[in-house]
């Protein structure tokens, strides 16, 4: 239990009006995506990096827990206060702080929305490509802290491959820095990479320097549906196997389309076993090269019908069915559990025969 002394030395810090206790507001911070809930004691919102540092530096005298909080979309509880103490929001440390186009790097405060960062950069004819589901949702700091990945980490990898540098608080009040601007930062350890994913565990992020690259001038999606169960399958390796990198390559189970049918019933017609959804961005006649090999190994894999989407509106709507999943995956419940699982591509098939074995 933290003493009211101590949370008077917390407003001194912060201020009052950046501190809460009152039950019925702190009820918001007991929980994120994951479910599970813990009530905090407290709830501060500090306003620049001396304040966390001073913080922390009470936390470690006085001993009571301390748990960054971003925006609570997280899946895994990371950020919900399981011994009680103090949450400490990240939600005041909201700017972006630069972007230079000829370093190609961002850097950002932890409480800046990902999707925002994305504007500002393609406004520039920059691109951040790491685009987890949440992006309208949730932080940079939180995705930093969570490594979170997204749609587009088959051709653009995850948050860590775009993290030059951080600087943090650590448990001691202590502030470093790590990493460097440049593309080529190769001395030292790397500590950069033991912060990123380890979930508020080590430090308290403050600001991150961000690695940019330029905006693919055009894109694509294409939509390929298929009768067989493993048409889908087969196609997507076979794509992987001429070589092609799409941006995005997402598949679709019968029970998935089942789902998503119920809430969104205009976008299936007839019996459609699995789908992929597809995304290919780049310069544009190397697009329109990959958009054809993909027809012709869909035609090959026995695809029964295909759609492909070039305007902006049309590539929205190809991927209503992706976007609608997570929620219509709800109405599966309570015979549905949400996990992450990572196979190599060469395992996928034997990962969906192992799935089919547990919906037995
Ligand atoms: C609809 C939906 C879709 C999602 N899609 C994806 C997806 O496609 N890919 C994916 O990877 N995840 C996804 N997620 C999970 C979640 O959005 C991500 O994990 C996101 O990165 C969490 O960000 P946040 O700002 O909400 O962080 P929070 O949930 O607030 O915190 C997450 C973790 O980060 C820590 N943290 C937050 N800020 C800091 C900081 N400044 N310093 C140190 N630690 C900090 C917290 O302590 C906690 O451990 C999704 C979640 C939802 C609800």
């Amino acid at each position: 239990m933290i003493s009211s002394s101590t949370i008077s030395e917390l407003k001194r810090i912060v201020g009052s009006h950046n501190i809460f206790t009152e039950k019925d507001r702190l009820k918001d911070y007991s929980t994120d995506a994951s479910s599970l809930q813990y009530m905090p004691e407290i709830v501060i919102f500090p306003e620049d990096e001396s304040q966390i540092s001073r913080i922390m530096k009470l936390a470690n005298s006085y001993r009571f827990p301390v748990y960054p909080w971003g925006a609570g979309t997280g899946t895994t509880g990371g950020a919900l206060p399981i011994g009680g103490g103090v949450v400490i929001s990240l939600k005041r440390l909201d700017k972006i702080l630069r972007i230079d186009s000829v370093d190609m790097i961002a850097e950002v405060q932890p409480g800046v929305i990902t999707s925002e960062l994305q504007r500002e950069a393609e406004k520039i004819g920059l691109f951040y490509p790491p685009d987890p589901a949440s992006s309208h949702i949730s932080t940079i700091g939180g995705n930093v802290a969570e490594c979170a990945g997204g749609l587009r980490a088959v051709k653009y990898g995850v948050t860590k491959d775009y993290v030059l540098g951080l600087r943090v608080v650590l448990p001691t009040g202590e502030i470093i820095r790590t990493g460097s601007e440049t593309k080529k930062g190769v001395v030292g350890y790397d500590l950069t990479k033991l912060i990123v994913g380890s979930e508020g565990t080590l430090a308290l992020i403050t600001s991150i320097l961000l690695k940019l690259i330029p905006k693919p001038p055009y894109r694509a999606s294409i939509l390929l549906h298929f009768k067989d169960k493993t048409g889908a399958i087969e196609c997507a390796l076979n794509i992987i196997r001429r070589k092609i990198i799409p941006t995005t390559l997402e598949f679709m189970d019968s029970l998935s389309i089942r789902a998503v049918k119920i809430s969104h019933p205009y976008l299936f017609k007839g019996e459609i076993h699995s789908l992929l959804l597809i995304e290919l961005d780049g310069r544009r006649a190397e697009v329109e090269e990959d958009v054809a090999k993909i027809v012709d190994i869909g035609k090959k894999d026995g695809v029964e019908s295909i759609k492909i989407a070039r305007r902006e509106e049309d590539i929205g709507h190809i991927w209503e069915a992706r976007r609608g999943l997570s929620h219509s995956l709800y109405n599966l419940r309570p015979h549905k559990i949400s996990h992450d699982v990572v196979v190599p591509s060469s395992k996928i098939k034997e990962l969906m025969h192992f799935l089919e074995t547990l919906m037995d």
